[in-house]
């Protein structure tokens, strides 16, 4: 890492968004290169292994957010693509995929993470690229993570009778899956690979705005040579994604999104016999004691909210805070949000990025301002933003009240609201006070105490003086408004499988 001496002008590399941090010297810039990448002028749907224009031929523009720029145009699908789509996917899992021994589908998952692993900085870049998530995260966590589910579920492929003792474990058929934009090459692994290793064939859409890393992920499934029809990949609106969850040759449907559109998704697969897993959104609490170490508190607080812009739907959107440490933990708190550096995605010191989408950049700018409206305290580190894209400046909200929208509505962006306690059960009461459950967080010394917080909280998900860390042999999903189901782990197996039959009776 170089650090220049700051000159009297910024320079124009410099007006990328650094942080005024007092300091007398500034990051230089280090931007990833982007001519190892191949961004094609237009990607078809990939069905059968094949990319091929949308019938009737339509496409749709995808952009860079953190440049506006365009990157790309993606086939828009029809009605009639998502039934080629499916037919594919149900020959594939009739005639090829489900017969065979759990040991050769292992082999191809293990063949898929170890060329994503090969091809893992083209992914970091084009996920960057096209997210306006930062490069040090694309790089050292999405991608990494992504293999890491391939590896994980090839693993237990040929030991599916060892993973549920006493049952017949048999695939579902032809799972339908709709993933976000927020981590679109991981929802993708998080999806496809138990879907795979469980002998399931997928039909995958991803989110209009980040398609680009599936359409990646669609030469490697060409590279490692998988039957055609076991993986394929549609993009288009969100209508087209409804299409695919009612269409009627469809066994399992997985949606990562929004509650209001999880909830149309669980109308949908209603009284019929589609198994359905919802990850929906969050309004997580993250709670710190006042005997938790503060700086690892601080650490944590800021990768629980401002990791990936904010936008990842158990991010720590809540902040309480015991009241007897409440100021020294705010100074600590503000002093490092001003060293964030915002601006540009592919620059290698760059710890937040660019919004996803003008819309998303909008959503948050207004709920920004009801808190404002509302009574809430706003501080905003003195930044500067770059002239182009989607950014946000990382921002906290003190004197947050429960009612307020801001602490009740899920941001999705770098927004923290601050709110204060002063007992355990206070804590627990206001951290439930949601009508989400995705995860939560603790921050204390006391063993006991975490495991009382953890008993009380009404969670999937619970990190103890830690946030935001994920592992492929973890589960993962939520209670109330965040939807049901669990991904990852042994858990993320058994959505992808139908348990019904029971060994011994033969039933
Ligand atoms: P959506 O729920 O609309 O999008 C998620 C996925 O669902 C996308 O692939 C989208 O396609 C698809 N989709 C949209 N409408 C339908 C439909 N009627 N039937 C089937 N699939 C559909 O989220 P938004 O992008 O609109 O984001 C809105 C808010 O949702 C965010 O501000 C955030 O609060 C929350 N959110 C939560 C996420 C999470 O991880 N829990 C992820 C993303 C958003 P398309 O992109 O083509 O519209």
């Amino acid at each position: 890492m170089t650090l220049v001496k700051k000159p009297e002008t910024r320079p124009a590399a410099a007006s990328w968004g650094l942080s005024k941090r007092g300091t007398p010297w500034e990051y230089a810039a280090a931007p990833e290169a982007t001519d190892h990448i191949e961004i094609r002028r237009e990607y078809g749907l990939f069905i059968d292994n094949a990319f091929a224009p949308s019938r009737p031929k339509a496409t749709f523009q995808v952009i860079n957010p953190a440049t506006e720029e365009l990157l790309s145009r993606v086939a828009k699908a029809s009605r009639a693509d998502v039934n080629r789509a499916v037919t594919a996917a149900r020959r594939a899992h009739d005639t090829v995929w489900s017969r065979l021994p759990g040991s050769e589908r292992a082999k191809y998952l293990y063949r898929i993470a170890r060329i994503m692993q090969e091809r893992s900085r083209e992914f970091a870049v084009v996920e960057t690229m096209n997210s306006g998530k930062p490069i040090k995260e694309s790089r050292d966590v999405d991608v990494p993570l992504a293999a890491a589910h391939f590896f994980y579920y090839a693993g237990w492929a040929d030991k599916l009778d060892y993973a549920f003792p006493g049952r017949t474990p048999r695939s579902l058929g032809v799972a339908a899956q709709i993933i976000p934009w927020n981590f679109p090459l991981l929802m993708l692994a998080w999806k496809i690979a138990p879907a795979l290793a469980a002998g399931n064939t997928v039909i995958l859409k991803p989110a209009s705005t980040t398609p680009l890393t599936a359409y990646l992920f669609a030469d490697v499934v060409r590279q490692a040579e998988l039957p055609p029809g076991v993986v394929n990949i549609i993009t288009g609106p969100g209508e087209i994604g409804m299409e695919l969850v009612r269409h009627p040759d469809v066994n399992k449907v997985a949606f990562t999104g929004s509650t209001a559109v999880g909830k149309m998704i669980g109308r949908a697969v209603a009284g019929s016999r589609k198994k359905l897993t919802l990850e929906l959104g969050g309004k997580a609490a993250n709670i710190v004691f006042d005997d938790a170490p503060l700086d690892q508190a601080i650490e944590g607080i800021i990768n629980g909210i401002y990791f990936n812009q904010g936008e990842v739907c158990c991010a720590g959107s809540r902040l309480f805070v015991q009241e007897s440490v409440y100021e020294p933990l705010l100074d600590k708190l503000k002093a490092r949000l001003s060293t964030l550096r915002v601006g540009d995605p592919l620059d290698k010191n760059t710890d937040v990025g660019a919004i996803n989408s003008a819309g998303q950049l909008a959503k948050i700018a207004e709920l920004v301002q009801s808190g404002i409206e509302e009574g809430a305290e706003i501080f905003q580190p003195d930044c500067v933003l770059p002239d182009k894209g989607f950014f946000f400046r990382p921002t906290l909200f003190t004197g947050v009240s429960q009612s307020h929208r801001i602490a009740q509505e899920e941001i999705f962006g770098p927004v923290l609201s601050v709110l204060t306690f002063r007992t355990p059960e206070e804590a627990i009461e206001k951290a439930n006070n949601t009508p989400y459950g995705l995860s939560a967080g603790v921050w204390t010394e006391k063993g006991s105490r975490i495991f009382k917080m953890v008993a009380a909280m009404k969670a999937g998900v619970v990190w103890a003086n830690t946030f935001n860390r994920f592992d492929p042999t973890s589960p993962f999903g939520g209670y109330k408004e965040s939807g049901y189901g669990r991904e990852g782990g042994i858990h993320g197996l058994g959505a992808y499988l139908d348990l019904s039959s029971n060994r011994a009776s033969g039933r």
